[in-house]
């Protein structure tokens, strides 16, 4: 029998492969071993029905928070990543240097959710809630000391994460890039920046940013840093844009607004990746899991196969990692997301509180929206197998 599992009758949505269409996927040896019309039944020691559904690359979700019980905004990754769909997640952020090996040793190697991370600038990570920013004394943000730590960690470090805004990180927003910026320079990996709220105006910060970084929040719901008074796109960001910059959502608690993500989609510049920053103070609402942040994309407009690809094959790209995640080729990882499309009545809702003003900046109120349509998550394939932990527990 030549392969493992068969997905048989689903649509399958592979942007990276150009693919829309009726096929069955195949999987053997935790890898994709075809894709195709009609594999027959059996050839597969499990065969599952996916008609009616749609079958996508294993979603990857760039903005993260997988350190529970050590970083305030940690989830266990499990529940809410790879049994919610998202077989890749990248925590962003959540471990430094300093706090790096236990992330690893106690969640990293021991998910089911194939994790990644980007390693806070600040070596002890994010510890501190919103009390204590973890870029308020600089000697936290140390690049020999980050370095290092990707040099022993590196099939799991991407690159860096650095928040920006005066709560983490006061007045020092353009040193503690400098500093991100020589790091990731030295592990050959990116920087992604939180932002909100920084002492330096936003369109300065993005003219130090390479290709392939990326801006988190970018469509935010504080004072609008996006947009300018006529609801346009600022000229710095879609120069940024231009170069390579990728504006990605992390949609989070206030990361993301309703109104400045249609102005921003109408005004050319829609995002460059989908992400949740799903964290203790946004699973609850407004973010929930992924299909909800993706759902919220279908419903400002964007095509089915863009808000699968912004979470398959254009993250896979940023994270360098192209060829084997992200997408339903031939040899790639065996992971695969299985979703409806449902159609109906469904609320959704793009941020947490009320109005408020925050450090003398606006925070606008939560808009409310009803979308005709809404993606739900079926089922899990993770290497090559069908994601059903409860069968261990019988093992
Ligand atoms: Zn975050």
């Amino acid at each position: 029998m030549p392969y493992d599992l068969a997905v048989r009758g689903g649509t399958v949505i592979d942007p990276s492969q150009g693919l829309h269409a009726e096929m069955d996927v195949a999987f053997a040896n935790g890898k994709v071993a075809a894709v195709r019309p009609k594999i027959p039944a059996a050839e597969a020691r499990e065969v599952v029905d996916a008609s009616g559904l749609l079958v996508t690359p294993g979603l990857i979700d760039l903005h993260a928070h997988a350190y529970w019980g050590a970083s305030d905004p940690g989830l266990p990754p499990d529940p809410v990543n790879v049994a919610k769909g998202v077989t890749t997640a990248v925590d962003a952020g959540s471990a430094g240097a300093r706090t790096f090996p236990a992330f690893r040793k106690w969640i990293i190697e021991r998910s089911d959710t194939r994790l990644f991370a980007l390693l806070n600038i600040s070596s002890m990570g994010m510890v501190g809630g919103n009390h204590i920013g973890e870029l308020e004394d600089m000697r936290w943000a140390d690049v020999d000391e980050a370095v290092e730590s990707w040099r022993g960690n590196k099939r799991y470090v991407l690159g860096i994460k650095a928040r920006l805004g005066r709560v983490q990180a006061l007045e020092n927003d353009v040193e503690a890039l400098k500093r991100s910026l020589e790091a990731a320079e030295a592990m050959g990996g990116f920087v992604m920046i939180h932002v909100g709220n920084t002492a330096t105006p936003l369109e300065e910060l993005c003219k130090m940013l390479r290709p392939g970084d990326v801006v988190t929040h970018s469509f935010g719901g504080f004072e609008d840093v996006l947009i300018d008074e006529s609801g346009k796109v600022r000229d710095g960001f879609k120069e940024a844009a231009r170069r390579g910059v990728v504006f990605d959502v992390g949609h989070g608690g206030g990361g993301f607004s309703f109104t400045n993500a249609e102005r921003a989609i109408a005004d050319g510049l829609p995002p460059g990746n989908i992400s949740t920053d799903l964290h203790q103070g946004s699973i609850g609402g407004p973010v929930f899991d992924m299909v909800t942040t993706m759902s919220k994309f279908l419903y400002l407009g964007l095509s089915l196969d863009e808000v699968v690809r912004l979470t398959t094959q254009s993250t896979a790209a940023i994270m360098g990692m192209g060829d084997t995640l992200g997408t339903l080729a031939v040899g790639a990882a065996g992971d695969a997301t299985i979703l409806r499309l449902a159609e109906g009545r469904f609320p959704l809702v793009d941020r947490v509180s009320t109005s408020l003003r925050f450090q003398n900046l606006k925070w606008e109120a939560p808009v409310r929206v009803e979308a005709r349509q809404r993606l739900e998550h079926v089922d899990t394939v993770r290497g090559g197998s069908m994601y059903r932990p409860w069968l261990d527990w019988n093992a």
